[in-house]
């Protein structure tokens, strides 16, 4: 019997299998897929995602340095305000397919097992164990473990079979690429989507990725808007590997039962007020690693409240950020106009707004 048997592995399940491997546990992790495949997502993370890649692996997957955002309250070409750093890069475009296999190969290394091809079908929670009824290529199998990483994202089977409840809400993103390549440092926000936004992301030699996203009932047809962005910025006809999924927000108030636990979009473990999840799965990843004892349930309640408290605040101050989407246009310009300029704040952290660095950003104009 495993200690833990990890059910999806994009960067929670790859990192939670790392940790609990560097601990000692036996891990098993399920992929159903190919690792990293396929891409539904923009892979555009704080500098703080090199402290969980090798080193070795760095230069391979970064595309671009960002060091601002150029925020629109109508579509390309309209009138632009810019929120910067000046001394370094806010944030990189990296190449989000690698950074999913370089993740799960350092799980390998770590000793944990990672099986490809593995499709999770069903979860049977019992006294001291779990049960996990396996399908690959050959057949199916039964796998045991005393305790369950549901890491299989937004529409998590894990979650459904445990009987946990889902996220508050649930966007459709879609993307889509323009080969031609494209260093330049801002990426652009457009706030003309119903309760979210619309970006353009240069990537470097990758090209450039255009996305939208939004509340699939407020929103309409985000496919159709997102024809219509692209057309806008006139690259519908060079646009290529359109891709679309799912983003999560809001965690359910319980992702632990007495042998299983939520991590990455299964918890609903995104940004707001970006949709952006990779370093939250991550960052919950590793307080699970170093709370959950696999022999002791009553480990998984310190998981609860240690990812809440790691956590909880900046979703929180991330949904009133959000708010700011479908505030009045004027109010939006006004507040825009008022805070643009160098900032300080962190991407993932919107608890920084009030930090200090930010605060000295303001003053410095
Ligand atoms: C359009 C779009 C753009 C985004 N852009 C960004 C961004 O720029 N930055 C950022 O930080 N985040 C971004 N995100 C969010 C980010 O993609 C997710 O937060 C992140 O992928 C969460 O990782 P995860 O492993 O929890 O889920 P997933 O990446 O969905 O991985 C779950 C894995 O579980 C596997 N799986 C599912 N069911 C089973 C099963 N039954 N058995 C075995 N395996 C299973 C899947 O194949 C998959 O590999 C974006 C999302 C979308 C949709």
């Amino acid at each position: 019997m495993y200690d833990f048997a990890v059910v999806g592995v994009g960067p929670p399940g790859a990192r939670f299998a790392r940790r609990a491997a560097e601990r000692g546990h036996d891990v098993v992790a399920f992929e159903r897929g190919q690792v990293g495949e396929p891409l539904a997502c923009s892979g555009h993370v704080s500098l703080d995602v090199w402290e969980y890649v090798p080193e070795a692996a760095r230069e391979r997957l970064h595309q671009n340095d960002v060091y601002g955002a150029r925020f629109h309250t109508g579509g390309p070409g309209s009138e632009a305000h810019e929120f910067y750093y000046t001394d370094r890069p806010v944030s990189n475009a990296v190449d989000r397919v690698e950074l999913d296999r370089v993740l799960a190969a350092a799980a390998s290394d770590a000793g944990a097992d990672v099986r490809p091809g593995h499709t999770v079908t069903s979860v049977r929670e019992r006294t001291d164990r779990v049960a996990l009824e396996v399908r690959n290529a050959e057949g199916v199998e039964t796998v045991e473990a005393r305790m369950v990483a549901g890491c299989d994202g937004p529409r998590s089977r894990v979650r459904a079979e445990l009987g946990l409840p889902d996220p508050d809400e649930f966007l459709h993103g879609v993307l889509a690429f323009d080969p031609e390549p494209d260093a330049e440092d801002f990426v652009d926000v457009h706030l003309t989507v119903p309760g979210f936004f619309a970006w353009r992301i240069p990537r470097g030699a990758a090209g450039v990725e255009y996305g939208l996203a939004g509340t699939p009932d407020e929103t309409g047809d985000v496919a159709r808007r997102f024809d219509a962005f692209v057309a806008e910025y006139g690259v519908a006809d060079r646009i290529e590997h359109r891709c679309s999924g799912l983003i999560p927000i809001g965690p359910p108030d319980r992702v632990t039962t007495d042998r299983g636990f939520l991590l990455g979009d299964a918890a609903g473990m995104t940004k707001p007020f970006t949709g952006g999840g990779i370093l939250y799965g991550m960052t919950a990843a590793d307080v699970a690693a170093s709370t959950i004892d696999p022999g002791d349930p009553s480990t998984l309640a310190a998981f609860e409240r240690a990812w809440r408290g790691e956590l909880g605040t900046e979703i929180r101050l991330g949904r009133l950020l959000r708010r700011g989407y479908d505030a009045p246009k004027l109010l939006q310009e006004a507040g825009m106009r008022l805070f643009s300029g160098e900032i300080g704040v962190h991407m993932d952290r919107p608890s920084t707004l009030f930090s200090r660095a930010q605060l000295a950003a303001l003053f410095d104009r």
